[in-house]
């Protein structure tokens, strides 16, 4: 893979073929030194069909996936690797042989070992769609328009072209539909692309943050930078064709559902600033919940003479270095760049109003080791195990321990003994990279971990809080001033530089389109200010109109959007399949299925921890309810959407 300065890939490589192995016995023993034991002893027993390998005792238990090395000891480590290694060296002497066809028993015996066993039958299938195992694309639409008939044919418009955008578009164009995708950027990948802040990366690892039927063995750290994301999404934009289907600079205004001709009216503002309508049959909204920055409502925030801008909207022309520099919030954003600015700037004044939970993880902002880099090379069936390997983690993930006990009374810092534990193992975590108990005091969260989004550290944050050019205030902001930030107390704090790292207005979806259905109704008035939809993706009175990313399918301590977004695509495109198989024209969501399943899904994120904490958080909207998250397993959500039900819809 190429490697451009700043670790950024040129264009990724997708459907990558193992080089033979022909390295000598300590190389190949190095090689295997840095995986984690499922997914390395899985890519090898299929690359050399040597699933002798697969010792029960070397199943993982999911139960210690919290454990360092996922609760395998110093010696089953060393078991596992010495057998990887012998059969790669057996490999290579029978002369690097192509990789034996799995059938069925011995695919469920590999899958089985990933995820520790005990596979409920009908869960395998999303295992196998996850694992995607020589490219197979297990998501494909089950139908595709018949080019001859001309008499049925269909248009979406498809709008934004970020992370989910991107495939609803290609599921939809495999399908043969024709499809229009209006991006407001200049570029594709959404938040990959407005979010060009330093130190900015994803905190989902690689190899589960992409598409299933678009994996790659070249990413250059396990949790990517932004650059090289956006280089990901663009190269996916290129291996789907849909380039020539894209109208960039193209921002949508209004959409209008017209009953009569069963068709929406899209109406979007070009590059050159006209105005346009399209017509399509079907609108397919992916405009994502963290996409329009959030100022914060302080008092006199214009009034500030120096620059100042939003995370999201990052001036690089403004040089901060030997400035005097305030950040204002502490999020995932600002846990990322403030270690960036401390570094460069003269002086850093931070202000905090709510403390993040920090989740400790090492290989954070490592480069991916070059031993790892051999296996992906001579094994790169390993990249496609090691997703499995993240999935079969994170598909309850850390639910568990967000669950809430009623019986238990953490006193609003935990909601179960479970996540009492993990309260306590973060504290102990904030005791080694906060020796000093004052700032500690200031850092500690006081309410349960995981009631807000768990920010991933390497240590670079804490230690950027200590530095003697940062300085932390935990006291309000009573405003802003031309000259800087006035703290309640009356102590003025004079900056030339101000960063918002304050989040986005993610309760506001579909926001500032405007968005009108059936008989008139408008979205917003609809939803007035608590959106929910169906499977967060459709709405009543609302014919034809699919949202990804909607309204509670956002997760916080369990699986990554891009399995959501691929969960969404497959119903979309099933969707318009069953217009097609149903003869019908339109479908709009029953209100009693709607409102049915959003109580189930209120019930659910009542027992979590997110649910019942009072801490703010961008989960919860206006009214108190949270509308974006996802209470469940990942696998539950895989169920609910793989097909759409015709009962659930009124078909016209
Ligand atoms: P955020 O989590 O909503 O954080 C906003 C911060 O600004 C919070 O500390 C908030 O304090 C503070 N704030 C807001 N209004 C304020 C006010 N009026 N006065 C003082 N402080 C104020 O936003 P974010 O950091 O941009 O992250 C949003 C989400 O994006 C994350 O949860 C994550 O899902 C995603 N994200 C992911 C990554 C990644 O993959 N690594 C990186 C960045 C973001 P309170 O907590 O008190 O509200």
């Amino acid at each position: 893979m190429p490697t451009l300065p700043g670790g950024q890939t040129a264009a990724m490589r997708f459907g990558v073929q193992p080089e033979p192995v022909t390295d000598d016995d300590d190389a190949i023993r190095a090689g295997v030194l840095d995986a984690p034991i499922p997914p390395l002893l899985a890519s090898v027993a299929h690359l050399t069909g040597d699933r002798s390998i697969l010792r029960d005792h070397l199943r993982p238990d999911l139960a210690k996936i919290l454990e360092p090395d996922a609760g395998y000891t110093a010696e089953l480590l060393d078991e596992a690797r010495q057998l990887a290694a012998d059969a790669l060296i057996r490999h290579r002497d029978a002369g690097s042989p192509a990789s034996p066809v799995l059938d069925d028993i011995a695919l469920r015996n590999l899958v089985e070992f990933v995820t520790g066993g005990g596979i409920v039958e009908d869960t395998l299938p999303i295992y196998e769609t996850e694992l995607a195992l020589d490219g197979a694309d297990l998501r494909r639409p089950t139908w595709s328009v018949d080019p001859d008939a001309s008499s049925r044919t269909a248009r979406v418009a498809v709008v934004g072209a970020g992370m989910s955008g991107i495939i609803a578009a290609h599921r939809l164009q495999q399908a043969g539909v024709r499809v229009v995708i209006l991006e407001k950027n200049a570029d594709v990948g959404g938040t990959w692309f407005e979010n060009t802040y330093p130190g900015c990366r994803v905190d989902i690892q690689n190899h589960f943050y992409s598409y299933s039927n678009a994996q790659t063995p070249d990413w250059p750290q396990h949790h990517s930078k932004q650059a090289v994301l956006l280089d990901y999404f663009r190269s996916c934009v290129d291996r789907f064709g849909l380039h020539d289907s894209i109208r960039f600079s193209t921002e949508v205004l209004e959409a209008r559902w017209d009953d009569e001709a069963s068709q929406w009216q899209v109406d979007v503002r070009g590059p050159d600033g006209g105005t346009e309508s399209i017509l399509v049959d079907a609108v397919v909204s992916a405009t994502g919940q963290l996409n329009r920055p959030s100022m914060p409502d302080i008092e006199g925030i214009d009034t500030f003479a120096g620059p100042s801008f939003h995370s999201a909207r990052w001036d690089h022309a403004v040089d901060l270095s030997g400035k005097r520099v305030a950040v204002i919030g502490t999020g995932a954003s600002a846990v990322q760049f403030i270690p960036r600015v401390a570094e460069v700037a003269d002086d850093l004044t931070v202000f905090q109003r709510t403390p993040p939970w920090l989740l400790p993880v090492e290989t954070y902002e490592q480069d991916v080791p070059s031993s790892l880099r051999w296996l992906l090379t001579h094994v790169p069936q390993f990249a496609n195990w090691d997703r499995l390997w993240i999935f079969a983690r994170t598909q309850e993930g850390l639910l568990p321990l967000a669950t809430v006990d009623p019986s238990w009374d953490g006193q609003g810092r935990s909601v179960s003994a479970e996540n009492d534990m993990v309260r306590e193992l973060l504290t102990m975590y904030y005791e080694l990279v906060f020796p000093d108990p004052d700032l500690r005091a200031k850092v500690l969260p006081h309410y349960p971990p995981i009631a807000k989004r768990v920010v991933l550290d390497d240590g670079r944050y804490p230690m950027s809080l200590q530095r003697p050019n940062v300085h932390l205030e935990t006291d309000a902001i009573a405003e802003v001033t031309p000259s800087g930030v006035l703290m309640a107390d009356g102590t003025l704090v004079e900056v030339d530089v101000i960063i918002y790292g304050t989040g986005f207005r993610a309760s506001q979806f579909l926001t500032p389109m405007r968005v009108v259905g059936r008989a008139g109704r408008d979205l917003h008035e609809r939803w007035g200010g608590d959106a929910r939809a169906y499977l967060g993706i459709t709405v009543p009175e609302f014919p034809n109109l699919f949202l990804m990313y909607g309204p509670n399918t956002n997760i916080v301590i369990n699986g990554s959007i891009t399995y959501f977004s691929e969960c969404q695509a497959q119903f979309i495109v099933e969707a318009v399949g069953m217009l097609f198989a149903e003869g019908a024209d339109s479908m709009e969501c029953r209100p009693e299925v709607h409102d049915a399943y959003n109580e189930l899904i209120d019930a659910g994120n009542r027992e979590r921890a997110w649910g019942v904490s009072s801490v703010n958080t961008w989960y919860r909207n206006s009214h108190g309810r949270i509308a974006q998250n996802w209470p469940f397993s990942l696998v539950r959500y895989w169920h609910e959407t793989n097909t759409p039900d015709p009962a659930d819809y009124i078909l016209r």
